[in-house]
């Protein structure tokens, strides 16, 4: 089985477990406390509209399965290029929220800008919700700027109100695999980005020894069937696995000397439910860093074509 969908969890088994894990971090991390209190904030919003979307009836991608088997098998993710409708109310509303938690937690005027450009209209909605489903960072970037708004804030803003919709499209997309071609192009997805979305991993969680990646965006996991650089498939000396910490063999990064990429790996008991998978992230920032100071980052987004 190559890709996982991971069920979510109901909304109070999911802010328990989330809850724990914050305080941990929030124990281990005193010097990240305000950053924790802020993506706790946040995050309950995108779970909130995880389970909204969850209970309403959702707009479907209904593509035939052959016409998907053959776009994976070009390597193309299955959203790429698709026109998806946007369940444009709940995600509307997710986005005003999202802009308030940030102007509470720091980013006061650059978030509240781009609070008043969604609520006036002047940045319309449904083009940002979808410009960032379809992963376009240059058109999210241009208007933006056009606007006078901080991209990187629109960009990220914009990614938590869709993301919980992506996941759900994930769903409705590969957990019904009885069409035979493809189930086959789905297990032979062998490939560092998102089979759904087209995104970088955020990481790898290993859980049963198996290696799963999982996509920063819509959740989904995967695995490959190589052990090699998820960039660029090095599998010889240049790609090296180490543990930064000697005393946490369970927390390690891939680091590939041929294309200056890194990838964080981390073993768990079991695979992170959305939108665990950001919390994952944040606990293993030191990891990031560890990388970072060694010369190694993360390739920017794939650009595929619009068809
Ligand atoms: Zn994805
Ligand atoms: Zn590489």
């Amino acid at each position: 089985m190559s890709l996982i969908t991971v069920s979510l969890l109901t909304r109070e088994e999911l802010l328990d477990t989330s809850a724990r894990r914050w305080d941990a971090l929030r124990l281990a991390r005193p010097d990240l406390v305000p950053a924790v209190d802020l993506q706790q904030r946040l995050l309950t919003i995108v779970a909130d509209t995880a389970h909204a979307i969850g209970r309403s009836r959702l707009p479907r991608l209904s593509l035939p399965p052959k016409y998907l088997a053959a776009k994976l098998a070009r390597g193309v993710p299955v959203f790429a290029g698709e026109p998806i409708p946007i369940p444009l109310g709940l995600l509307r509303e997710s986005l005003l929220k999202l802009c308030d938690a940030l102007a509470e937690g720091g980013a006061a005027a650059s978030a509240l800008h781009i609070r008043d450009a969604i609520a006036s209209g002047s940045m319309e909605a449904g083009s940002l919700l979808t410009a960032s489903l379809t992963r376009d960072q240059g058109a999210i970037r241009t208007g933006a700027v056009h606007r006078g708004l901080a991209p990187d804030l629109v960009w990220l803003v914009a990614e938590l109100a869709t993301t919980p919709f992506a996941h759900a499209l994930q769903h409705s997309v590969f957990d019904h695999r009885q069409d035979e071609t493809f189930a086959a192009a789905c297990d032979a997805w062998n490939l560092g980005y998102c089979p759904a979305c087209g995104s970088w991993p955020a990481l790898a969680e290993c859980a049963d020894s198996h290696r799963v990646l999982r996509c920063s965006f819509c959740s989904l996991g995967w695995e490959l069937n190589t052990y090699a650089c998820i960039y660029c498939a090095e599998a010889g000396e240049p790609f090296v696995t180490a543990a930064p910490d000697e005393e946490r063999k369970d927390r390690r990064v891939e680091v590939c000397s041929a294309c200056q990429s890194y990838l964080k790996t981390v073993d768990l008991a079991a695979l992170s439910p959305f939108p665990l998978v950001a919390i994952a992230d944040m606990e293993t920032m030191d990891l990031d860093l560890a990388a970072m100071e060694h010369g190694y980052g993360r390739p920017s987004l794939k650009e595929f074509a619009k068809r």
